[in-house]
């Protein structure tokens, strides 16, 4: 038996990219999607960037994440810092 292995995004997949399992497409992988997804800005996405620019995913919902409480708490620490860099390219 496997318990706690789908995503429950059914209702985040109208807002972001996510693949055939539910989980939610980040950084390069949105560039790697087939059909193409729909990034819409000039600069590729930052790691752990979902397909809604400064929105960003993190742990075991994210495509491809390591499913370990260790990750999940690193990419979390990951995200904040890249929400802080997105603020700071808004202001300028
Ligand atoms: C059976 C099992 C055993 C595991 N054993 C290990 C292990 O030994 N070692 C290890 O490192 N990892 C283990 N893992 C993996 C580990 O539990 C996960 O990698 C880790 O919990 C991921 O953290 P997370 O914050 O990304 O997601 P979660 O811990 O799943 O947290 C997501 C939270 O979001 C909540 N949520 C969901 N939808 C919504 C919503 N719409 N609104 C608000 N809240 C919502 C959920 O209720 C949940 O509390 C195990 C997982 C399972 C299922």
């Amino acid at each position: 038996m496997l318990i706690g292995a789908d995503p429950r995004t059914q209702w985040l997949q109208r807002a972001v990219e996510c693949d055939q399992r539910g989980y939610v497409l980040t950084g390069r992988d949105l560039a790697a999607a087939k059909p193409p997804t729909r990034w819409p800005l000039a600069r590729p996405p930052l790691f752990l960037e979902t397909s809604l620019p400064g929105v960003f995913a993190a742990g075991d919902v994210r495509h491809r994440s390591v499913k370990r409480v260790a990750s999940a708490v690193g990419e979390g620490a990951i995200a904040v810092q890249l929400a802080h860099e997105y603020l700071a390219d808004q202001a300028t």
